[in-house]
């Protein structure tokens, strides 16, 4: 306690009533959940059982789970940190009889729900974009709280209504495969707390305090499921920035903020000004910007951390010299000052950005580690083998019954498949009960039946195995079993990626002995399909990093590194229509691109240095880019720009639709 100033303090120790906490970047709030975590246990006699805290990254959580875990040693047993997923998770696990779900149910990832909309489209002119479209209106109804039934009611023009009536196909098949997706992982709850009190009040009574992080990103689910648990009791620490609100995309609400003094007149609220993050400069250059937007809050934030030197801006000639210039400064950096590499922070708009970053990273040997990218689940192998996992615990799971079926090949033809589908709607039962139901003999030739029924019977001796013996084992018997080893080979362009991709396969089969073990910590009676479900939730690929906490230069997009901060930061690509990105230029959400902005340009302690291109290629094309508007609104004072002077008089010349265009779906995978 004594590590915290009089406001952080007087916010740990407020426990009369709902408290809000909003204050700028860095000025310990999640400092101040993390204290008042351990405050709750160790001085006001709450279990650590009965206490939530809530971030909403992986990262963020990982991260306060740790230093709770230091303050309070071994008495931290119980306590929940987790994201708002996670918990939803945990909430319809238990509940899943309630809600008609059976135990081992599926969680759909963003690919899966895609196949099943395509599906669904089959009879429209489905392309991807059409997908893509359905599957966003689906989620922000989600997030929104919209019911299928006033989705339609409210559809306008041919798009919507397509949409909303994919929407209710799309649930009823999702129950039908006995799973659930992403969304629902916060709908569904607060769902069931509508309709049964008493389950809430079970819930309300298991988590008697809860903890708020990152408050302004909270969509509309969230939040409902936030008052839910709190209930009139007002058991309730939240901290947030409106500032930092980057997720409206997703349909997070930083009117939340002010929701709450309505829902709560009873709201205490706290600001801390003092930064103990960046120097003075990097705070002023922070401030400035974001002065910029207009404020519902009025916050001031000062910091005793020194001057420090100016932000550096220097221009390039092109994405190669600025991805080269990073590198060096870097590699120069570590050799003449010793900095360490993990000291290093590169953030950028778009994932897309990585790519070449990468490739000059690695030509001068400087170790990194990407955040965030394609994501471990979006492998293949790891598709295949989770195929065989899901449909181990989930028979109900026809998605990932189709991916596995003849991988690898048993035979069996898709004009078998496809009366085994027609058979199984009809009886409206899933595709692996349909094998085994007798009335499939008259559809179907005795040996596809035959074909059928042998995988069914393979899959029921490994359900056995897993059930009544160790997972684990069977899980690594089955892999031999299939002798997937063998069909990577065969598959792979290479030897080297088929063992690499064989590495990754059996990466996730420790990562599930590990996430097995760690949940019979807590739960004895824990599961391999939960370690399963976990394991999907969890960003795997981040936890893969995370244990290799050696030393590394950080990449990660401006969206991941929310919370996070670094002594040394680079911003780059700090040009027109890739921040501000051009989606938002065209919709008028500059706005948003500023907080981004500021989210990167409070990430960093002691350096900042932002970079940018004059020209980027595209397709072979070389296209002028234009420095970012938000260069102009920084302190110009406290600037030092490099290599401006050779200004490409083309530069403004070439703005247009031409300019960036094809960068806009690039960004589709941030
Ligand atoms: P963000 O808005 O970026 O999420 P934040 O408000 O959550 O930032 P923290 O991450 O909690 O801020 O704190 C920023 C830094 O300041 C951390 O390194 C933290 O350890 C440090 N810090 C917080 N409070 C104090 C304090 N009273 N004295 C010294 N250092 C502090
Ligand atoms: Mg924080």
């Amino acid at each position: 306690m004594s590590q915290l100033n009089p406001r952080q303090r007087e916010a740990v120790r407020y426990i009369s009533g709902p408290l809000l906490v909003l204050a700028g970047a860095g000025s310990g709030k999640t400092s101040v959940i993390t204290r008042k975590v351990a405050y709750l246990v160790e001085q006001c006699g709450i279990e650590a059982r009965h206490i939530a805290a809530v971030t909403f990254t992986n990262k963020a959580s990982r991260e306060m789970k740790e230093r709770v875990g230091q303050i309070l040693q071994g008495k931290s047993k119980g306590l929940t940190v987790s994201t708002f997923h996670n918990l939803g998770m945990s909430i319809i696990r238990r509940e899943h009889k309630k809600l008609g779900l059976k135990s081992g149910f599926s969680l759909f990832d963003d690919q899966d729900s895609k196949t099943l909309i395509k599906d669904l489209l089959l009879h429209h002119d489905e392309d991807s974009d059409q997908v893509d479209y359905v599957r966003n209106m689906i989620s922000n109804w989600k997030n929104e709280m919209v019911s299928p039934e006033s989705a339609q009611a409210r559809a306008v023009g041919p798009q919507e209504i397509l949409a909303s009536r994919a929407y209710e196909a799309y649930n009823r098949n999702l129950r039908a495969y006995n799973a659930v997706d992403f969304d629902d992982l916060i709908l569904v709850p607060v769902q069931l707390f509508e309709e049964h009190p008493d389950v809430l009040e079970r819930w309300q009574n298991r988590i008697r305090y809860l903890l708020v992080d990152e408050y302004q990103d909270t969509n509309l689910s969230q939040y409902r499921l936030v008052r839910q648990i709190v209930g009139h009791r007002g058991a309730l620490t939240v901290v947030g920035d409106d500032d930092q609100s980057i997720y409206a995309w997703r349909g997070a609400r930083p009117e939340n903020l002010e929701q709450l003094q309505v829902d709560f007149p009873s709201l205490k609220v706290v600001k801390l000004e003092q930064n103990y993050r960046s120097t003075s400069r990097i705070l002023k250059a922070a401030n400035t910007l974001i002065a910029n937007n207009p404020h519902t809050f009025e916050k001031t934030l000062w910091s005793e951390m020194g001057f420090g030197d100016p932000i550096r801006v220097i221009h390039t000639r092109n994405e190669d010299a600025e991805c080269e210039r990073i590198a060096t400064e870097i590699l120069d950096n570590h050799l003449r000052k010793h900095t360490p590499f993990k000291d290093f922070a590169i953030l950028y708009r778009g994932n897309f950005q990585a790519r070449l970053l990468e490739v000059k990273l690695q030509a001068y040997q400087v170790p990194y580690k990407l955040s965030g990218g394609t994501s471990f689940f979006a492998r293949a192998e790891i598709k295949d083998l989770m195929g065989y996992l899901k449909v181990l615990v989930n028979r109900d799971d026809d998605n990932a019954f189709l991916r596995i079926i003849n991988l690898p090949r048993r035979e069996i033809g898709p004009s078998t498949l496809q009366k085994l589908g027609e058979y199984a709607s009809e009886r409206d039962v899933s595709l692996f009960d349909a094998c085994e139901e007798v009335g499939l003999e008259q559809h179907l030739s005795a040996s596809a039946v035959e074909k059928l029924r042998r995988f069914t019977r393979w899959l029921h001796d490994k359900y056995r195995q897993c059930y009544e013996g160790d997972p684990i084992a069977a899980i690594k018997d089955l892999i031999y079993d299939i002798d997937y080893e063998g069909w990577l080979y065969q598959n792979a362009s290479s030897d080297n990626v088929a063992e690499k991709r064989l590495q990754n396969v059996w990466f996730l089969v420790d990562s599930l002995k590990n996430t097995l073990e760690r949940l019979q910590e807590d739960d004895p009676d824990a599961g391999i399909e939960e370690a399963i479900a976990r394991l999907i939730l969890l960003d795997l690929m981040d936890r893969q990093e995370e244990e290799d906490d050696s030393n590394r230069v950080q990449l990660m997009t401006l969206h991941a590194s929310k919370g996070l901060e670094f002594s040394h930061v680079f911003l780059m690509g700090m040009e027109e229509e890739l921040l501000p990105h051009r989606n938002s230029i065209e919709n008028g959400d500059i706005e948003e691109e500023r907080r981004l902005a500021y989210v990167g340009v409070t990430r960093a302690k002691r350096t900042l240095t932002i970079t940018l291109a004059r020209q980027r290629k595209q397709f072979g094309e070389l296209l002028d880019c234009t420095p970012s508007r938000f260069l102009d609104e920084l302190p110009q004072e406290d600037l030092e720009v490099e290599g401006n002077g050779e200004k490409n008089p083309e530069a403004n010349k070439a703005r247009g639709r031409a300019t960036l265009n094809s960068l806009r779906n690039m960004f589709d995978d941030l």
